[in-house]
């Protein structure tokens, strides 16, 4: 069976104070053993040192992005290597604001997907159709071309953890119903059985995002392939422990 994974993705808010409130509401809560879920949170980088120094063993963190190859002059960027200097085992990449808002094509989440891989690091990778996509019919053809540019470039799945968010669904409080959730992540599994291969469909998380809060994980969390979330604004709040426990 897939180890339930629940990861909580800040994007671009805190500050210290607010991120040590989040942090200690996340170690005091009554959260589920970490032999039943593995839960990561991603705060914006210049909080990862804090967040790491505060959290819990139980928990992990996640960079929310790092760049495609070697550190070196890429003003602004974050290197893979220095991620894994300061012991941050995961990062989140081809989130969708990323794609959307600068311009991440599916190829150049390939060669970061890829590149992090190599050096050790562990990957959430987004994939996930805009409401425009949706509507047209190609929800399937578009998730598809994002995880062929990965399965492209590269050869080991262990340490990847598949996260569909429908774009529509992101920030907006209008969730996937569990059907909607369940029929992609189920396309999502026969492609990579198809394409990959049957244990790596087997065994891959695949995890949904987009408005999850601690009202409707269980229902999301029942279907059989939904391994877990991927969770925006409710991993701000103290419903967060319970999205987390909707893993049993
Ligand atoms: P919300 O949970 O705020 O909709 O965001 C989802 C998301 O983008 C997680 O990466």
């Amino acid at each position: 069976a897939r180890k339930f994974f629940v990861g909580g993705n800040w994007k671009c808010n805190g500050t210290s104070e607010e991120v040590k409130k989040i942090v200690s509401t996340l170690n005091g809560g009554q959260v589920a053993s970490a032999d039943v879920v593995d839960v990561v949170v991603s705060p914006p980088f210049v909080f990862l040192p804090l967040v790491k120094s505060l959290l819990h063993s139980d928990f992990h963190v996640a960079a929310q992005n790092c760049w495609v190859k070697k550190g070196g002059a890429y003003t602004g960027e974050i290197s893979a290597e220095m991620l894994l200097n300061l012991n941050i085992p995961w990062v989140i990449l081809g989130h969708s604001e990323r794609r959307l808002l600068l311009g991440e094509s599916n190829e150049f989440v390939g060669d970061k997907v890829a590149y992090a891989l190599s050096k050790g690091l562990k990957v959430i990778a987004c994939v996930g159709e805009t409401l425009e996509q949706r509507e047209s019919g190609a929800t399937v053809e578009v998730v598809a071309a994002q995880t062929k540019a990965i399965a492209e470039r590269i050869s080991d799945w262990t340490n990847v953890v598949l996260a569909y968010e429908p774009v529509w669904a992101i920030g907006t409080g209008k969730v996937a119903t569990p059907a909607q959730a369940q029929e992609v992540h189920c396309e999502l599994r026969k492609w990579l059985q198809i394409n990959v291969s049957v244990e790596v469909a087997e065994s891959i998380r695949i995890i949904y995002g987009g408005s999850v809060n601690g009202a409707n994980c269980k229902e999301l969390a029942a279907q059989p392939d939904v391994d877990g979330f991927l969770v925006g604004g409710a991993s701000l709040k103290p419903e967060f422990v319970d999205i987390i426990n909707s893993a049993t």
